[in-house]
């Protein structure tokens, strides 16, 4: 039975709805679930983590000062040791804002094969499936060594209730102070949204939206349907939403059950973020754009006015 550890990200002391997804992909191979938490867990959260198949619950007891708390030096060196000392043959993590830091950084001290952004993994034969060249193909990619790493995309598999008996585990880890590291200042960058990669539902806005103030249609769309706001390329080049919103090969890759692409052609390039969505639903007045005929729904007319109903039918 392969020892499996799996990075939990916790928001507001709730463990994430896609951390779930991950411990059930896990869960899937005859493994034994070993929950890594960095940022203290209580009770009702551990209760949380034994209903998907959770089995230990580790609790690697970070200092409480965000300076070390949140340095990613330490946070990663508390992962190694953790995962030297439990002798695990697998390392889960999330291919999220916080995972893209913390998972190569473990990789990499450990010395072990890493693959992210994972769709799938068959954790009997070792294979990860990725998507490559900008979603035209999908890889099964083989690893083999004694401790192999994994980032998972959020949301690319749906949590499953696993019941089990979970035992808590104190872990102190020797990182409170590594020499030549140490955070000084640090910014919650804040954008007003949930985490896109994590959102259940994406409205994104492309050139055809015009301007940024127009972006406030998709803000009162999403806010009622409790959505995120994503964005094509050409609308963070224009500077009408920031970077952070982007969705695509060069920006967030995205598998929300629903995206609602407005005013957006639909490149081969944004595809390559948003093509594993559960739905796509393309809104655009030109009905020959690539979208219209890659979507599960398509609402033909003028964004201005299917949103302005949108809003005013939610
Ligand atoms: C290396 C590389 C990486 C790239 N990475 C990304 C990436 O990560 N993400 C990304 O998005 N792009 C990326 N691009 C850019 C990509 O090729 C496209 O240029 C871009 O996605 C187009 O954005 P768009 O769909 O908003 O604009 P357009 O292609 O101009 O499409 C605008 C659409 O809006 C519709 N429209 C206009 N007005 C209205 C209206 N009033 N009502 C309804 N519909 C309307 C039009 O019919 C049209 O279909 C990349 C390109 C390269 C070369």
């Amino acid at each position: 039975m392969k020892k499996t550890g799996i990075l939990i990200e916790m928001e507001n002391s709730r463990v994430k709805e896609t951390t779930l997804g991950m411990i059930t992909l896990a869960a899937r191979a005859d493994a034994d679930l070993y929950a890594l938490v960095l940022d203290g867990v209580d009770d009702p959260a551990c209760d949380i983590l034994a209903q998907y198949g959770i089995t230990k619950i580790v609790d690697l007891g970070l200092s409480s000062a965000p300076e070390i708390r949140l340095n990613p030096a330490v946070r990663a060196e508390a992962v190694t040791q953790a995962a030297q000392k439990l002798q695990l043959d697998v390392i889960f993590g999330l291919s999220s804002a916080d995972g893209k830091d913390l998972i190569p950084r473990v990789a990499a001290l450990l010395d072990v094969p890493l693959v992210m952004d994972c769709l799938d993994v068959d954790l009997k034969k070792n294979i990860a499936r990725t998507s490559q060249y900008s979603g035209k193909v999908l890889a099964d990619i083989q690893l083999s060594g004694d401790l192999l790493i994994f980032g998972i995309r959020p949301n690319a598999v749906q949590p499953v209730l696993s019941p089990a008996q979970a035992k808590k585990i104190k872990m102190a880890s020797d990182s409170a102070s590594l020499p030549g590291f140490a955070l000084v200042s640090w910014d919650d960058g804040d954008r007003g949204q949930a985490s896109l990669a994590e959102a259940d539902i994406i409205i994104a806005g492309g050139r055809g939206l015009k301007n940024s103030d127009n972006f406030s249609l998709l803000f009162d769309c999403a806010k009622k349907m409790h959505a995120a706001v994503g964005a094509s390329r050409v609308a963070v080049d224009e500077g009408w939403v920031p970077y952070a919103f982007q969705v695509g090969q060069t920006g967030e890759k995205v598998s929300p059950q629903v995206y609602i692409a407005c005013g957006i052609s639909g490149s081969i390039q944004h595809f390559a973020g948003m093509k594993t969505a559960r739905m796509i639903i393309a809104v655009n007045k030109d009905e020959n754009a690539a979208i219209m005929a890659n979507c599960d729904y398509h609402v033909q007319g003028d964004l201005f006015e299917i949103l302005t109903e949108l809003i005013r039918q939610l």
